[in-house]
């Protein structure tokens, strides 16, 4: 665990005891941590990273969230919005200390409506109660973040999280319709609608999603739902390399399916996984593809069975179905164990989720080896083929090799944007990606995107040190 460099000391006023008293009166006592030990697990999120907050304020209603926004104002320190702290970035950690808003308390559903299909939520639920919620009631939340059933709805829509079933489904902005947000003022606003559509003014909802803690606090989701699909089906497939293993996914993709999940690991990480694995072909094939379809039972059935075909005449080495929930559920531990198991690899560590446009993720995955030796690093690739998206684990042995790995890692993104892709497909920029942020977007860009932090946050009070310096 790295603390935050010194450089990052805090601008801002410290919390006195004074302001202390003050927020303990607008919460009530039992909300709000002031030791250190309660701080600890407040200052990091799912990154090395650790700066401790000054103040944990655990709020249970919106009141309470302008309450704290007001006094930060009035006093000028910092406030950092967290929801399960399960970000990949360091967008939760309080890198100018001051205060750490949790969202957690506020985990109430407070409405599945089937008739209009919509659900509205408090920021603090986790993904996986609002799926389990409306499956009840024969509807789909589909976002599915692989840290679902740990992380926040609030999170999810600050991060625009995506998950496998984005292929078909697409992000949390997809079905965000509506939202309440506090202001970094302390004003409480509401944006977007309760409807399918609606084009009325800017779209404010869908600019605070995705802003990582940095406009606005969710205090309320407006989120959209659809009809659970009836049946699903998933194969896994075996190829000799992930080059091969990428050509099958955009010959998939260009020839008019669209599965519900394409996940794929590459070689190194089989090595990992492989044991949970009862395939003969794990030992010896260099890819692995998980593809599922949802819809009518019997559309389902003969969808796999098209994949599988075309799997086989782009070389795969072998295509299995999973028959039963059994089995499809051990394939998906498999995926989800496999980022567990690269983190505790190796000593060096640095997760990346690049993005590159379908019809080049072949071309992309091919060069890897060409960086691994350059740079002396071991890249475990896996994720989401059907976006793109492709999570690049950077890994060695040794971490005194870390400016060269930094290098690499550069050298990768860039290579990324010379396909024409993006340095994030899910977890954002945060804390840790800010550097690399001028790598893809333009000065200009930058300038806007200050002055829009500008009109919404003059003061800096929100989620300082995030996204820009
Ligand atoms: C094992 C693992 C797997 C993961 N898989 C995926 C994946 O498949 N896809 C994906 O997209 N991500 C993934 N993530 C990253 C992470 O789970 C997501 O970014 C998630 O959306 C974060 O939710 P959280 O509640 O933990 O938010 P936090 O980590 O607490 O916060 C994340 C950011 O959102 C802000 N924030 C949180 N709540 C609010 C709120 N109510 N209002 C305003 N801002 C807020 C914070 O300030 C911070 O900037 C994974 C993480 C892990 C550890």
């Amino acid at each position: 665990m790295k603390t935050a460099p010194s450089r990052f000391s805090s601008p801002y006023s410290p919390i006195t005891p004074p302001i202390v008293q003050r927020i303990r009166l607008a919460v009530g006592e039992g909300c709000v941590l002031t030791e250190k030990e309660k701080l600890e697990p407040f200052g990091k999120d799912a990154t090395e990273l650790l700066h401790l907050p000054e103040l944990v304020v655990e709020v249970r209603n919106v009141e309470e969230v302008q309450a704290v926004l007001r006094l930060a104002n009035e006093h000028r320190f910092p406030v950092t919005p967290r929801g399960l702290g399960t970000g990949l970035t360091g967008g939760s950690v309080p890198v100018f200390g001051g205060v750490v808003l949790s969202l957690a308390r506020m985990n109430r559903i407070l409405s599945v409506d089937p008739r209009n299909m919509i659900a509205i939520v408090e920021p603090g639920v986790v993904n996986i109660d609002l799926k389990r919620a409306a499956r009840e009631k024969g509807l789909f939340y589909p976002p599915d973040p692989a840290s679902l059933d740990t992380c926040s709805l609030g999170g999810n829509a600050a991060t625009n999280a995506g998950g496998p079933s984005c292929v078909k489904y697409g992000t949390t902005r997809d079905y965000l319709l509506g939202l309440e947000a506090v202001l970094p003022n302390g004003e409480k606003v509401t944006a977007g609608v309760q409807t399918r559509k609606g084009v009325v003014g800017y779209d404010l909802a869908h600019l605070i999603v995705g802003s990582e803690g940095t406009l606005g606090i969710i205090t309320r989701l407006i989120l959209k739902l659809i009809p659970h699909p009836p049946a699903v089906s998933t194969l896994v497939s075996f190829f000799p390399d992930l080059p091969s293993a990428m050509e099958a996914v955009t010959a998939i993709l260009t020839s008019g399916h669209i599965p519900s999940a394409m996940e794929f690991m590459d070689r190194h990480c089989l090595e990992l996984v492989g044991d949970m694995l009862a395939f003969e072909s794990t030992v010896y094939s260099g890819a692995f593809l998980l593809l599922e379809t949802d819809g009518s039972p019997a559309v389902v059935q003969q969808e796999i069975e098209k994949l599988g075909e075309v799997c086989l005449e782009h070389g795969a080495l072998d295509v299995l179905l999973a028959p039963d929930s059994n089995r499809r559920n051990k394939m998906w531990e498999v995926r989800k164990e496999v980022s567990l198991r690269i983190e505790h690899s190796s000593p060096l560590y640095i997760p990346e989720d690049v993005v590159v446009p379908i019809g080049r993720i072949a071309e992309f995955v091919t060069g890897l080896p060409v960086f691994e030796k350059r740079y002396d690093m071991k890249i475990y690739a896996f994720g989401h083929a059907g976006d793109g998206n492709i999570h690049l684990n950077i890994t060695a042995a040794d971490p005194v090799a870390r400016p060269r790995i930094e290098e690499g890692v550069s050298a990768l993104l860039r290579e990324v944007l010379t396909l024409g892709g993006t340095i994030s497909g899910e977890h954002g920029i945060g804390f840790t990606k800010k550097g690399f942020l001028p790598l893809e977007i333009s000065r200009e860009s930058i300038r806007l995107q200050k002055a829009i932090k500008n009109v919404f946050d003059p003061l800096h009070i929100l989620n300082p040190g995030k996204l820009f310096d």
